[in-house]
C-alpha cells in the first residue's frame, strides 16, 4: 500500500495551517533575500529528502520564492533517495546545492575503523555522522543567514516545543513552517498535490536517512525503531536540533498510540549506546521481519497555534 493511501489524513484546519507555513515561507524569503540583485539567499531549506522537506521544497517552487534548497549527500544514502534527489534537481526552480563529506575525512576513517564503525559505539557513530553530515552542514550554512527545516511538534517530546521562528541561535533564524502540522497533513499535501517522495517509505521506512543506519519498521514499533536501532532510545535525538545543554527530557513517541511518525530530518545523533547487539541487528527481529511493516492507527491532529 502506498504511503500517501496509509496516512494522508488532513486535520480540521489543515487549509488555516497551510496559509500560515505560505505566510512563514514568504517571511523568510522576503527577510533573508539575496544581498545583490541575482545573487544567493540568504536562506536555504535544509533537505533531507524526506516527506516533510519534499513538501517545503514543493511550496518553495510552487511560489517561486527565494529561498535556496540544499541536500547533504553523505555517500552512505539509499539509491532510492540519490533517485530522489537527481529527481529534485532536475524538477527545481530553486537552485538545489548538494554538498558531500572530505574525501580525504571519508578515506582516512574508514581505512582507520571500517566502513560500518558506527554499530561498534556511540562515538565511532557520531564521529561518522560528524565527517558525513556536521562538517558538510556547516559549509552549507556557513554565508546563510537563516534556515528552513521540516521540524514538527509532534515528531518527539523534544520538539514539542519547536516555535515556527527560532531566534535563538545569534548565528542564525530558523523557519520551521510545518511546527504545527500533524503526519498526516504532510501527506495530505503530497498527495493532493502529486509531490515526488522516497518510494522507502511505502515500504514501512517513516524515517530514512543513511542506509546502513535505517531500517523498515514493524507493526507496534516506535518510528525511532527505524532509525540507530541497536541505540538507547535516548540516544536517537538529532543533534542538528538540539539546543546546547537542553535540560529537555527525552519523551517517549506518540506512535505506538496515536499512528505519529517522523521522517529523516537529518538526524545526527548524541548519547550513549544501550546494549551491544550484534551489528545491523535489532533487539526486536522477529517483528522486524514479519512483514506487517504497518501502523493503521489514525494519526493525531497537529498542535496548531
Ligand atoms: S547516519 Fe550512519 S552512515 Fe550516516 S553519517 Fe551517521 S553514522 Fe554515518
Amino acid at each position: 500500500m502506498r504511503a500517501t493511501e496509509l496516512h494522508a489524513r488532513p486535520s480540521a484546519d489543515f487549509e488555516a495551517k497551510l496559509a500560515h507555513t505560505q505566510t512563514l515561507l514568504r517571511q523568510a524569503a522576503s527577510d533573508y533575500a539575496a544581498v545583490q540583485a541575482g545573487g544567493p539567499a540568504q536562506v536555504s531549506l535544509a533537505c533531507s529528502l524526506g516527506a516533510e522537506d519534499m513538501v517545503l521544497a514543493h511550496l518553495i517552487n510552487a511560489r517561486r520564492l527565494q529561498i535556496g534548497i540544499f541536500v547533504l549527500d553523505t555517500g552512505r544514502l539509499h539509491t532510492e533517495t540519490l533517485d530522489l534527489l537527481h529527481q529534485l534537481k532536475e524538477s527545481s526552480q530553486a537552485p538545489v546545492e548538494v554538498f558531500r563529506p572530505q574525501t580525504d575525512a571519508v578515506v582516512q576513517f574508514v581505512r582507520r575503523e571500517g566502513q560500518d564503525a558506527m554499530y561498534r559505539s556511540i562515538e565511532l557513530r557520531k564521529a561518522c555522522c560528524q565527517i558525513r553530515k556536521m562538517e558538510p552542514l556547516e559549509r552549507a550554512l556557513a554565508d546563510k543567514r537563516a534556515w528552513v527545516t521540516g521540524l514538527r511538534r509532534e515528531q518527539s517530546g523534544t520538539r514539542a516545543e519547536v516555535p515556527f521562528v527560532d531566534t535563538s541561535d545569534a548565528r542564525r533564524v530558523k523557519f520551521n513552517p510545518l511546527a504545527d502540522w500533524s503526519w498526516g497533513d504532510v501527506w495530505h499535501y503530497i498527495r493532493t498535490h502529486g509531490v515526488a517522495y522516497n518510494p522507502l517509505h511505502d515500504q514501512f521506512y517513516p524515517s530514512i536517512g543513511c542506509e546502513p543506519c535505517t531500517r523498515a519498521i514493524s507493526l507496534g514499533e516506535d518510528f525511532r525503531a527505524g532509525r540507530w536501532w541497536w541505540e538507547n532510545e535516548s540516544a536517537k535525538e538529532c543533534g542538528l536540533h538540539v539546543k546546547p545543554h537542553s535540560s529537555h527530557e527525552v519523551a517517549v513517541s506518540q506512535s505506538d498510540t496515536h499512528g505519529v511518525f517522523v521522517s529523516a530530518q537529518a538526524d545526527f545523533s548524541a548519547a550513549e549506546v544501550k546494549g551491544s547487539p550484534e551489528p545491523g541487528r535489532s533487539q526486536s527481529e522477529d517483528l522486524k521481519e514479519c512483514g506487517l511493516h504497518v501502523k493503521h492507527e489514525t494519526p493525531t491532529q497537529g498542535k496548531h497555534a
